[in-house]
């Protein structure tokens, strides 16, 4: 089997090992004569695989199943923006946002239609190339959304904000399960599972259920927590192939040592393509202005001279790396090294950095 370095932002690169077991239950699933796409969703084979990825989603962000619960919904991250404020901003009510990119501008129109927004903090004003710190927050807010991982910036939360006992609400699409983060500081937290967790098809929220209990009624059936929280996420049929494939990519999580490991494992492959961008500072600018808020998962950066972009990706492509382009609203590049990314393709885009760096000056 051919694997080139797949740095796209999402989809992305998924664990050999994962593609190989879930290639075997393509074809039969724990002994049951039929494949994971043809059992009903009502059966023990899929069960068990639902109600065993569910309690791995919270072991591994060191939650406490009592006091936390885990949903598996479709619509993509992008319905959160809008189940979010339909369910808790009730009329009347106001939410804080820190705006630290495209994906939270998508979130705060969404929430307008609902509520009033605060947006209680921005760095539009330098191209999204800094996380704030200093937050305006809005006494007794519903909640406080930031987005952890800016996958178009490339910029992340380096810690998490102190919201004055707001609840903090996270759209964490793009490095849930990269950091050992203190999860407990979140009320609700989302991903889609297309980067970090696995195929595209499945959202994760994770939310304490004293916050869930506390979602509007007045809310269509299909778009409310509560109903989806109280049907175990079987209310419907649920993307059952992605929530397979989103249980092996945590057992694989498990085996790499947990968060904590991956996270070392993660600082040490972005350094290395940092210290080779940061190596050669008349060829190469980095898109994000301060270093503590560089991303673990997404290493964006500019050629100081653009006309040699078409130059750059070729050679990449020659070395057979893929999904280098940033994404179409800023240009530039964007090397996305998720939990699966390997450390030797960090290390062979550093190495073409430097290559490309000394024939370019
Ligand atoms: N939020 C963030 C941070 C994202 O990176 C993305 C997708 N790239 C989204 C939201 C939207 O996700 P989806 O395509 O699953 O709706």
């Amino acid at each position: 089997m051919k694997r080139i370095y797949n740095f796209s932002a999402g989809p992305a690169i998924l664990p050999v090992e994962v593609l190989e077991e879930a290639s075997r239950g393509i074809l039969e699933i724990g002994g049951s004569g039929m494949s994971i796409l043809e059992v009903s969703h009502r059966g023990k084979e899929y069960e068990a695989i639902h109600f065993d990825a569910k309690e791995r989603v919270l072991k591994n962000l060191g939650l406490d199943p009592e006091q936390y619960t885990a949903l598996f919904l479709g619509g993509g991250a992008s319905l959160q923006f809008a189940m979010l404020p339909m369910n808790f901003l009730t009329p009347g009510a106001t939410a804080d946002y820190v705006n630290t990119g495209e994906w939270g501008v998508k979130a705060i129109k969404e929430a307008k239609r609902f509520g009033n927004v605060n947006v209680a903090a921005t760095s539009e004003d330098a191209r999204y190339s800094y996380i704030p710190t200093d937050l305006n927050l809005t006494p007794g807010a519903r909640y406080v959304h930031i987005t952890t991982n800016n996958t178009i910036e490339g910029t992340e939360w380096p810690g998490l904000p102190d919201t004055g006992g707001a609840p903090l609400v996270g759209d964490a699409s793009s490095d849930i399960y990269a950091r050992d983060l203190d999860y407990s500081r979140f009320n609700l937290l989302y991903a889609g599972a297309q980067k970090n967790m696995g195929p595209a098809g499945v959202t994760i929220v994770v939310a304490r259920k004293d916050f869930l209990q506390q979602a509007g009624d007045d809310v269509p059936v299909i778009l409310s927590y509560k109903t989806h929280a109280k049907a175990d996420s079987l209310y419907n049929t649920p993307p059952a192939f992605a929530v397979y494939v989103v249980g092996l990519v945590l057992k694989w999580i498990e085996a790499q040592g947990g968060l904590k490991a991956v996270e070392e494992r993660n600082r040490r492959k972005a350094q290395v393509i940092y210290d080779a961008l940061d190596a050669f500072p008349d060829v190469y600018e980095p898109a994000v202005r301060e270093k503590r808020d560089r991303s673990l998962m997404n290493v964006t950066f500019r050629l100081r001279n653009p006309d040699r972009d078409k130059e750059f990706l070729a050679g990449a492509q020659e070395r057979e790396m893929e999904g280098l382009k940033g994404h179409r609203s800023v240009g530039g590049f964007r090397a996305s090294i998720y939990n699966a990314f390997p450390p030797e393709g960090c290390q062979a885009l550093a190495n073409y950095l430097e290559d490309f760096a000394k024939k370019a000056i």
